[in-house]
C-alpha cells in the first residue's frame, strides 16, 4: 500500500497500521459517530472528516432556541468523543467532491484517498424554491439556527418592552412557527412557554396575554405521522398552553411582519402578522449526494437522497456507503424508505461500519434490519407524547419516557448530566438559564447559503433539474411541506433519537 493511503498522507501513529485499510467517513453526525465508535480499535485506519469541530444531538436544538440550555449542552466535541482512538484520525474540512473512480475526496483543496468510503453528510433545510424565505424566517438545523431565533424572539421582546405603540407591541410578541411536525411543535410548545411564564414575569411593559405563538401546517392536524389520537393530544395540549393552530392553509408569502396563507379548502386569503418566523417545514438531504451522483451515476430521490442498495452502497462501487439523512433506504417489508431520522442513522451507520469490517475479514455478515423503537414528540414542559411501537403515552408519563430516551441517547456523560440538572432546575424555578442576545444578524445565513450555492454548481454539473420546486416533498423525516405537496413518503414524527 502507498504513501498516499496513510492518514490522508499523514503517517499512522503506528507502524502496524501502515498496512490497514483506509476507512474516511464524512459527517461526525448521529450515523456517522456511530460508524466511527464501531471501528474504533480494529484492524482499519479511520478517518472521520466534518465541516464543524463537533457532533450536535438535533433533536435538543428547539431547547437552545429558547433558552432552556445551552450551545455546549447539545454539542460535544468531535476530537474529544472519538479523536483519542489510537486507529482514529479527526479532521476538520467541508468535502468538495468524490472521485469515486480514483477512489478520492477533495477537502481544503486536496484529494486524498480511501479504501472504503462512508458519506454521512445528513440534511439541511429547504424552502421548496422559496430561497427568499430563508433570511425572514431560519430554518432549524444547526446551532446558529437556534442562536439565530431565540436572539430574534429575545429582541423583539427588548423592543417591545420599550415600545409605546400598542399594536407595534402585539406584533413584536407574535411569533409564527411554520410546519406543524415534531420539531414546530416542540419549538411552538418552548416558546409560549417562555414567553407567557419566564420572559413575562421578567418585563415591566409586557403583558402575558399580549404574547402570540402561531403554529402553522398545510394538514388537518400537527404531528400527522403520529397516530391521530396522540396528535390530538398533543394539539389540545399546544392550544391549552396558548398556541394557535393555524392548519389546512398553505404559505404564500413571509414579509418581516406577517405570514400569508392561502385555504386549502376555501383559497381565502388570511394574513397573520407575526414580528417573529420560523422555519421547520422543509428538510433536504446534503449537496454531497447530488456531488456523489455526478461522479458515479446512481440516483437520487427528489429530496437529493442517495438511492442505496441493500447494503448502503451505491451500484457498482461497493467501497462506497451512504448511510443516515443523506440516503434513501427502501429495502423493507413494506418497501418504504425509512425516515430520516437518528434512530435510523444510528442503526445504518453501525452497520455500514460492521459490514465494512466483515468484508476486510472475509466474514458473512448479516443484512441490515430495521428496529423501529418508536417515535415521540414534547409539546411542553412535562408533557409529550410517544408512540411505543402501538404503546401510546402522552403527558407526563410521555415525557418522562421522552426524557429518559434522549437522556440515554446523548453521546456524552457530561452532557446527560447538564442537561438533567438544567431540566430539573427549570421544573422547579421555571427559570431558563441560557437567554442571552448573542451573535450578529442573519448568523444563520452562513454555513446553509454556501451548501445551497454548491448544490447549484452540482445541478450544473450533473445537468440536473433545478433544487425541488415547491410543489415538490421533502424527503422522509421531513416536517410536512408547507405547501402540502405530495409526500413520496410520510412524513415522520420525532423518534427516540
Ligand atoms: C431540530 C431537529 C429535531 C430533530 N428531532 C429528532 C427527534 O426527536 N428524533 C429523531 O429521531 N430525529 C430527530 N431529528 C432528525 C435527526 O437529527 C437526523 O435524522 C439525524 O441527525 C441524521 O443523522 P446523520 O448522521 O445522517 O446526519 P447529521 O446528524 O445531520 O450529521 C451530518 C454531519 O455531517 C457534517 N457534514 C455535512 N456536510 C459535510 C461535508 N460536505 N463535509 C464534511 N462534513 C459534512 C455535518 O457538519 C454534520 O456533523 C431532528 C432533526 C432536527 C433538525
Amino acid at each position: 500500500m502507498g504513501q498516499e493511503r496513510f492518514f490522508l498522507e499523514l503517517e499512522p501513529p503506528a507502524a502496524t497500521q501502515a498496512s490497514w485499510p483506509h476507512v474516511v467517513i464524512v459527517g461526525g453526525g448521529f450515523a456517522g459517530l456511530r460508524a466511527t465508535h464501531r471501528l474504533i480499535g480494529k484492524p482499519v485506519r479511520v478517518t472521520l472528516i466534518d465541516k464543524r469541530n463537533f457532533n450536535l444531538f438535533q433533536p435538543l436544538l428547539y431547547q437552545v432556541a429558547t433558552g432552556l440550555v445551552g450551545q455546549a449542552d447539545v454539542a460535544s466535541p468531535l476530537r474529544q468523543m472519538v479523536g483519542q482512538a489510537p486507529n482514529v484520525q479527526v479532521l476538520l474540512g467541508e468535502v468538495e467532491e468524490i472521485d469515486v473512480k480514483a477512489k478520492e475526496i477533495v477537502f481544503n483543496e486536496r484529494r486524498y484517498a480511501y479504501d472504503h468510503l462512508i458519506l454521512a453528510a445528513g440534511s439541511g433545510s429547504t424552502y421548496f424554491g422559496h430561497e427568499e424565505w430563508r433570511p425572514i424566517a431560519p430554518p432549524m438545523k444547526i446551532l446558529e439556527h437556534a442562536n439565530e431565533i431565540r436572539r430574534r424572539v429575545l429582541l423583539a421582546l427588548e423592543e417591545a418592552e420599550q415600545t409605546p405603540d400598542p399594536a407595534r407591541r402585539r406584533l413584536l410578541q407574535s411569533v409564527a412557527v411554520i410546519g406543524g411536525g415534531p420539531t414546530g411543535c416542540e419549538l411552538a410548545g418552548s416558546l409560549v412557554d417562555l414567553m407567557r411564564h419566564a420572559i413575562a414575569r421578567d418585563f415591566k411593559q409586557l403583558r402575558a396575554s399580549d404574547c402570540k405563538v402561531m403554529l402553522i401546517d398545510p394538514g388537518d392536524r400537527v404531528l400527522r405521522a403520529m397516530h391521530p389520537k396522540l396528535s390530538e393530544a398533543a394539539g389540545t395540549y399546544l392550544q391549552r398552553s396558548g398556541v394557535e393552530l393555524v392548519l389546512g392553509g398553505r404559505v404564500q408569502e413571509i414579509t418581516d411582519s406577517e405570514v400569508v396563507l392561502t385555504s386549502k379548502a376555501t383559497g381565502a386569503e388570511q394574513r397573520l402578522p407575526a414580528g417573529t418566523v420560523c422555519w421547520t417545514a422543509g428538510v433536504r438531504a446534503s449537496h454531497l449526494g447530488k456531488v456523489l451522483a455526478a461522479s458515479s451515476g446512481c440516483q437520487v430521490d427528489k429530496g437529493g437522497r442517495v438511492i442505496v442498495e441493500p447494503d448502503f452502497s451505491i451500484p457498482g462501487y461497493p467501497e462506497v456507503r451512504v448511510v443516515g439523512d443523506l440516503c434513501s433506504y427502501s429495502h423493507t417489508s413494506d418497501g418504504k424508505s425509512l425516515p430520516g431520522m437518528a434512530g435510523p442513522a444510528v442503526q445504518m451507520g453501525g452497520w455500514a461500519a460492521a459490514d465494512i469490517l466483515a468484508r476486510i475479514q472475509g466474514e458473512q455478515h448479516a443484512p441490515f434490519r430495521f428496529t423501529d423503537f418508536g417515535s415521540m414528540a414534547v409539546v411542553g414542559p412535562l408533557y409529550a407524547v410517544a408512540d411505543l411501537r402501538g404503546i401510546r403515552l402522552s403527558g407526563l408519563i410521555g415525557w418522562l419516557t421522552w426524557g429518559l430516551a434522549h437522556l440515554a441517547f446523548m453521546p456524552e456523560m457530561e452532557n446527560r448530566l447538564s442537561l438533567l440538572l438544567k431540566w430539573l432546575w427549570q421544573i422547579g424555578t421555571r427559570e431558563r438559564d441560557s437567554l442571552l442576545i448573542i451573535g450578529n444578524h442573519n448568523q444563520h445565513m452562513g454555513v446553509e447559503v454556501g451548501l445551497e450555492q454548491r448544490e447549484g454548481q452540482a445541478n450544473e454539473a450533473a445537468g440536473a433539474p433545478a433544487p425541488a420546486p415547491a410543489a415538490e416533498a421533502p424527503p422522509a423525516g421531513a416536517s410536512p411541506a408547507v405547501d402540502g405537496g405530495p409526500d413520496p413518503v410520510p412524513p415522520a414524527a420525532g423518534s427516540a433519537p
